[in-house]
């Protein structure tokens, strides 16, 4: 059973400040009378579901505006309950006077993600689909777009819960067991366990691989430009901005001397992180930002080191590098710049693995760099996840090595013949971790800490 959602709620759920319309949403079992208190029109307590009405509202004799009312009637609508969308002018005034004669009559205020929670609740989907409502929304690339929208429409929680729906069988037998207590009788075969575990544990692994990519499809790829003065770094961030026709965000980094551009090749993001430049120095304080520069690169996911070809030895190159990444952690792609300006012959001189040779300034090289650039992402995620899952959050990423653990326990159980009171307590920890993800099992400090991220109005 659902819980009681006595009270109506409110809220604009299109952004604040001025526009062509905005919408105010209510849900709950008051929304329609409410919203007749103040519609002048037709009545919408007669009205069916899923229509539209013209009229005005007024309040205290008062027209507020002209308006579009969408009737939703439970359990046809967003929330499974009543919803009414007033679609009145964009106007930040009466959008505060139609909220406050709202409230007056007795609505209240929603709270930050109140409305998906209400649909959460009332079982319009699971967990992993409601936050995949507000990855939806922050979606700023096809690729994001793509999987939150895969997740919403319940991809992955149904990966889950056909995993979980094996699981609770061998559990249930197991707590058969239990029940029968010192008669010794084995339900559970022990053999076919095993399999089953490692088998859920191969998709589980998979989900988790998938969580390295997923990560970048959300947050970007933190790749640090880094080279001496001169080298070209904004001539190719440049160029590589203008490429992908990206929308150019300069945001300044922590200290002034890092700039934040991002550019988005085929729906990855690439967060190039510049660097004041390399070079050797006494001044302490350019030495201190020599110093930070390395310090970028050890945090980054991807560095691309500039070169310029007319300036520069192949031998400097190596010595540049093993500077930078003296570990080789970091994968590198070294690139020349200014290929305009050398022969063949002197180009040849710097043929490696993983050295491209461009011209940022007449754009020679930069497809082959932008799918150079792409390989290391793709390399490390894409090819070897094996699941058309991806995995973008934390959260679940989190519940999902609890499981793995929980089902490490359970096979270790298994192997040393462990008695059944055991490895039912292990393969119910194991449960409750996947059942966290789609909210089968969820605590209300779980639903607030996730539905407070959403947008009011959401
Ligand atoms: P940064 O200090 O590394 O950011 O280097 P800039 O991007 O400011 O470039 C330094 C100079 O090199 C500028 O005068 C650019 O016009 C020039 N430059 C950059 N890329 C190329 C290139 O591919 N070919 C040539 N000929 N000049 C370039």
């Amino acid at each position: 059973m659902p819980p009681a959602l006595s009270d109506t709620i409110v809220a604009l759920s299109t952004p604040p400040g001025a526009g062509a319309i905005a919408v105010l949403r209510l849900s709950g079992p008051q929304a329609i009378q409410l919203t007749d208190e103040l519609f002048a029109g037709k009545r919408l307590h007669e009205q069916p579901g899923h229509t539209l009405h013209y009229g005005t509202l007024r309040d205290e004799g008062r027209i507020l505006d002209e308006v579009v009312v969408s009737l939703f009637r439970g359990p046809h609508s967003y929330t499974r309950e009543d919803v009414v969308e007033i679609s009145c002018h964009g106007s930040d005034y009466i959008v505060q006077q139609v909220l406050a004669a709202l409230v007056r009559r007795g609505a209240r205020l929603a709270e930050a993600g109140e409305f998906t929670k209400r649909a959460f609740l009332h079982g319009a989907f699971d967990l992993a689909q409601a936050e995949a409502v507000a990855d939806l929304i922050a979606a700023d690339s096809a690729l994001s777009h793509q999987v939150a929208m895969q997740q919403m429409r319940g991809g992955f929680s149904r990966e889950l819960k056909d995993l979980r729906a094996r699981l609770v069988q061998f559990a249930s037998l197991l707590e058969l067991e239990l029940d029968f207590g010192e008669e010794d009788v084995e339900f559970a075969d022990r053999t076919g366990l095993t399999s089953l575990l490692q088998e859920l544990q191969t998709v589980i692994r998979q989900l988790l691989r998938s969580f390295e990519l997923g990560n970048v499809i959300k947050n970007g790829v933190t790749t640090v430009i880094a080279g001496k003065p001169n080298a070209g770094k904004s001539t190719l961030l440049n160029a590589l901005l203008n490429e992908e026709r990206a929308i150019v965000s300069a945001v300044p980094g922590t200290t002034r001397d890092f700039i934040e551009d991002e550019v988005s090749i085929e729906g990855i993001r690439f967060r190039f992180v510049d660097t004041a430049g390399l070079r050797e120095t006494t001044d302490v304080v350019e030495s201190i930002g020599v110093e930070r520069t390395r310090q970028r690169v050890r945090q980054a996911a991807l560095l691309l080191y500039l070169f310029d070809l007319t300036a520069t030895t192949p031998a400097e190159v190596a010595t540049e590098l093993a500077e930078l990444n003296p570990e080789g952690r970091i994968p590198t792609l070294a690139v020349g710049n200014k290929l305009d300006q050398i022969d063949t012959a002197e180009a040849a001189a710097f043929a490696q693995p993983d050295t491209l040779l461009i011209s940022a300034a007449t754009g020679q090289g930069l497809p082959e760099l932008q799918q150079a650039l792409l390989q290391q992402v793709r390399g490390s995620g894409l090819d070897r996840t094996g699941s058309a899952t991806i995995v973008t959050n934390v959260r679940h990423a989190r519940s999902l090595e609890a499981a793995l653990e929980a089902l490490d326990a359970v096979l270790l159980g298994l192997s040393v013949h462990h008695g059944t009171e055991l490895l039912a307590a292990d393969l119910r920890r194991a449960l409750a971790s996947l059942g966290e993800i789609t909210g089968e099992i969820s605590t209300d400090d779980l639903l607030t800490s996730i539905f407070t991220q959403f947008c009011i109005g959401k």
